[in-house]
């Protein structure tokens, strides 16, 4: 399903524990609304797999569950945005994770008079949390990088819900049951009053 008329909100960003959805409903949003997904995990991947320098600075702290420094994440990210397809809007999956990210990132679109339209935060419970966790098997989900992964979220990236909140951006999203479900909530979420 795509949506005949064009949506008003078009900057998004997906908020949640690692495991809730993002990824896979970012490449959903990005399918429907026509706005590329920017994904700040898959960007680290693909760099360490091409085994660039950015790659192997970031390596040691996937491997282990740690976030990558903000400096380098916001530099990664400046540069993404700067590029031309981002224009028509995007989906920013798994960044910010930290307040000095999203610092940075509303100072990033500021400059350019391009604000945050939404951040869809999605919850799920945490049995249904690790057992999403366990069953699709990356490279960093072992027992050990998870809980890292889990810590991390509720030390760094939790704070980001009141910050959104405070924005009057922060929208909550059920994201248990089908990928579809979850979908259609999200869209209908972003849908104008
Ligand atoms: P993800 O695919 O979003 O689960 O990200 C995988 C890994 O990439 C994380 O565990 C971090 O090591 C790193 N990473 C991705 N996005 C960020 C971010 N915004 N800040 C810091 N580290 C990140």
């Amino acid at each position: 399903m795509v949506p005949s008329g064009n949506l008003p909100i078009m900057r998004i960003m997906l908020l949640g524990t690692p495991g809730s959805g993002k990824g896979t409903q970012a490449a959903r949003l990005s399918t429907q609304l026509r706005i590329p997904a920017v994904s700040t995990g898959e960007i680290f991947r693909a760099e360490r797999d091409r085994g660039s320098d950015l790659g192997r600075r970031a390596t040691a702290y996937l491997d282990h569950g740690h976030l990558v420094p903000d400096d380098i994440v916001i530099e990664v990210v400046r540069r993404r945005l700067s590029q031309p397809d981002t224009a028509a809007g995007f989906v920013l999956d798994g960044f910010p994770r930290s307040v000095p990210q999203a610092v940075a990132l509303d100072e990033i679109l500021d400059t350019a008079g391009t604000p945050l339209d939404a951040v869809l935060d999605l919850t799920v419970d945490r049995d249904e949390l690790v057992r999403r966790l366990s069953a699709r098997g990356r490279g960093d989900d072992t027992q050990e990088t998870v809980k890292r992964r889990l810590e991390e979220y509720a030390d760094k990236t939790l704070p980001l819900i009141d910050f959104y909140r405070a924005q009057g951006k922060l929208a909550t999203l059920d994201a248990t049951g089908t990928v579809d479900e979850v979908t259609a909530r999200a869209i209908a979420a972003l849908a104008p009053d």
